[in-house]
C-alpha cells in the first residue's frame, strides 16, 4: 500500500464527512501561514533525523520499530477526528472498534468468557490486573520471577501490596517447585507468569504452575506484553513452532496483558487487558456525573483505571486487524518471520569462533557474547560495550543493544567464562521485523568483524 496515497485519502475522507456537517468560520488565532509552517517544519522534520533508523533490518537492537502503514493511516484518520475512548459518547465508532478488536485478542488466548479494554500500555495493563488482583486479595502479596519486568515490582508498591521474587532456572524461567515452596507460605494470593520476558523472550511455565491455582486458591495473571502475539506459532508446525504447553494453558488464567505496540505493528500507546470473569468490572465502578449519558451498556470508561484515551489507538488496531488479523496466517506469518531469523542467528553464532550464544532464543531475540581472551566477564563486558559503540557509529553501521547478566546467571549459562566480576553486559538483537530474516547473514558476518576489530 502507499502510505502518501492513503494519508491524503485519509485526510479527505475527513473533509468529506465534516463538509456534511455545513460551512463555519475557523477563528483567526489558529490560522498559521504556509511560509511559517515550512520553517518550522524544516526545523522539525531536522531534529527528527536525530534517530536511530528502527525501520531498517540493520537495526537489530531493542524493541522498536515503526508501525505498519495501514495502523499510521488508521490512526491518523480517526485522530482527525480526535474520539475519545473513555466513554461512548467520546466517540462511539472507536468504541465499538475497541470491543471488536478486544474480543479478537481474547479468542486469540482461547478466553471463553472476559472484560477488557485497550490501554496507553502494558504498564497501565498490569497495574489494572494487580489492582483487581489486590481488590480479591487484599492482604495477600504478588509473586513474580526475577527476570519479570520491573515494572511488577514497582506497581506492588503503587498498590500497597507485598511483591515477592521467584528464582529462575538456567533459561530464565520462573523455578515452579520455588514458587510452590512460596505459595506453601499462605502469603501470596496472586502469581504473575511472564510469557515472553523483556530480557530473553523466556516463558515462564504457564501450563505447570495453572494447576497451583486450584491447590493455593491464587489469582494466576500472565504478562505477555512482549510475547502474546507469538502464541499464534504455539503448536505450528515448521520450524517457526513454538510448544503449546504454556501458551494454550493461558486460556485458564485469570488475567492476561498485551501490548499491540510491541508485536501487534501499532504506534506507542496501545497496550491492552483482559480478564477472564467479566464480574471484575465491579471493581472499577464509579459514578461519574460529567460522562455516561448515551447508553445503558458497560462504558469503557466504567471498566478502565485510565480516563481519557486515543479512540485513534483502537481505530488503527482495528484497521490492522482488518488486513493482518491475530491469526496463524496474518500475524502469524510476521512473527514466524522474526523466529526463524532467530534461529538461523543461533545457528550461525554456534558455528562462530569469534561468537557465541548466551542463551538459545526462545521468541526471537537472540543474545550472544563475544569470545574474548581472557575469557572472562570483565573482557567480555568491555569487548560488548566496544561493540556496541563502534556498531553504531563506524561505516556499514549496526545497532545492537545490550543486557546486564548477573554473575549468576551468566555462570548457570556459561561456567566455563571466569567470573571476575559481578556480572557482564552480553550482546541483544530482538529480531522483530520480519526483514530481518533476509538479513541474518549480513548482521552475522557484520558482528563477527566488530568482535575481531581489536
Ligand atoms: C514492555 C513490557 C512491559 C511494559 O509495557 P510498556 O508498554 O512498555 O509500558 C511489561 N511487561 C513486559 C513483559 C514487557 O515486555
Amino acid at each position: 500500500m502507499d502510505l502518501q496515497h492513503w494519508l491524503r485519502e485519509a485526510a479527505r475522507s475527513h473533509q468529506e464527512w465534516a463538509a456534511g456537517y455545513g460551512p463555519y468560520e475557523p477563528h483567526p488565532s489558529l490560522a498559521v501561514d504556509d511560509g511559517r509552517f515550512a520553517e518550522a517544519f524544516g526545523e522539525f522534520t531536522e531534529r527528527l533525523k536525530d534517530n536511530y533508523p528502527f525501520f531498517h533490518p540493520r537495526y537489530a537492537g531493542q524493541m522498536l520499530k515503526p508501525p505498519h502503514p495501514a495502523a499510521v493511516v488508521g490512526y491518523t484518520a480517526a485522530m482527525l477526528i480526535n474520539p475519545n475512548n473513555h466513554a461512548l459518547d467520546g466517540g462511539p465508532a472507536t468504541a465499538a472498534m475497541e470491543r471488536e478488536v478486544v474480543a479478537q485478542l481474547a479468542a486469540m488466548f482461547g478466553f471463553a468468557t472476559h472484560l477488557g479494554h485497550l490501554t496507553t500500555s502494558g504498564t497501565i495493563a498490569n497495574l489494572e490486573a494487580l489492582f483487581v488482583a489486590r481488590e480479591l486479595h487484599p492482604d495477600l502479596g504478588v509473586a513474580y520471577s526475577e527476570e519479570a519486568h520491573y515494572t511488577h515490582g514497582r506497581m506492588c508498591r503503587v498498590l500497597g501490596i507485598e511483591g515477592h521474587t521467584v528464582p529462575v532456572d538456567d533459561r530464565g524461567r520462573m523455578d515452579v517447585d520455588a514458587l510452590e515452596e512460596l505459595l506453601r507460605t499462605g502469603r501470596i494470593g496472586t502469581v504473575v507468569l511472564t510469557a515472553g520476558t523483556t530480557g530473553l523472550g523466556a516463558i515462564d511455565p504457564v501450563d505447570r504452575v495453572l494447576p497451583l491455582r486450584e491447590r493455593y486458591g491464587v489469582r494466576v495473571h500472565v504478562d505477555a506484553a512482549y510475547g502474546g502475539f507469538f502464541t499464534l506459532l504455539a503448536g505450528a508446525e515448521g520450524e517457526a513452532g513454538l510448544p503449546a504447553g504454556p501458551w494454550w494453558a493461558v486460556a485458564g488464567c485469570d488475567s492476561v496483558v498485551i501490548d499491540p505496540h510491541k508485536h501487534g505493528l501499532q504506534p506507542y500507546g496501545c497496550g491492552a487487558v483482559l480478564f477472564a470473569d467479566p464480574e471484575v468490572g465491579r471493581f472499577y465502578l464509579h459514578d461519574s456525573p460529567y460522562t455516561y449519558f448515551t447508553s445503558a451498556e458497560l462504558h469503557l470508561g466504567e471498566i478502565s483505571l485510565e480516563c481519557s484515551r486515543a479512540g485513534a489507538a483502537a481505530a488503527a488496531l482495528w484497521l490492522t486487524f482488518r488486513l493482518l488479523p491475530p491469526t496463524p496466517d496474518g500475524l502469524g506469518r510476521v512473527l514466524g518471520a522474526g523466529r526463524r531469523a532467530a534461529l538461523r542467528w543461533s545457528a550461525l553464532l554456534e558455528a562462530s569462533e569469534v561468537l557465541e550464544v548466551y542463551q538459545p532464543p526462545e521468541l526471537d531475540i537472540v543474545s550472544y557474547f563475544p569470545r574474548t581472551d581472557p575469557l572472562a566477564f570483565s573482557a567480555v563486558d568491555a569487548a560488548a560495550e566496544r561493540m556496541l559503540h563502534r556498531g553504531m557509529t563506524e561505516d556499514d553501521p549496526v545497532f545492537i543493544s545490550t543486557l546486564r547478566a548477573s554473575a549468576d546467571a551468566f555462570s548457570a549459562r556459561h561456567p566455563g567464562v571466569a567470573a571476575d566480576k559481578d556480572g557482564a553486559r552480553v550482546l541483544r538483537s530482538v529480531l522483530m521485523k520480519p526483514e530481518s530474516e533476509h538479513r541474518v547473514d549480513e548482521l552475522h558476518d557484520r558482528l563477527e568483524r566488530l568482535a575481531t576489530a581489536g
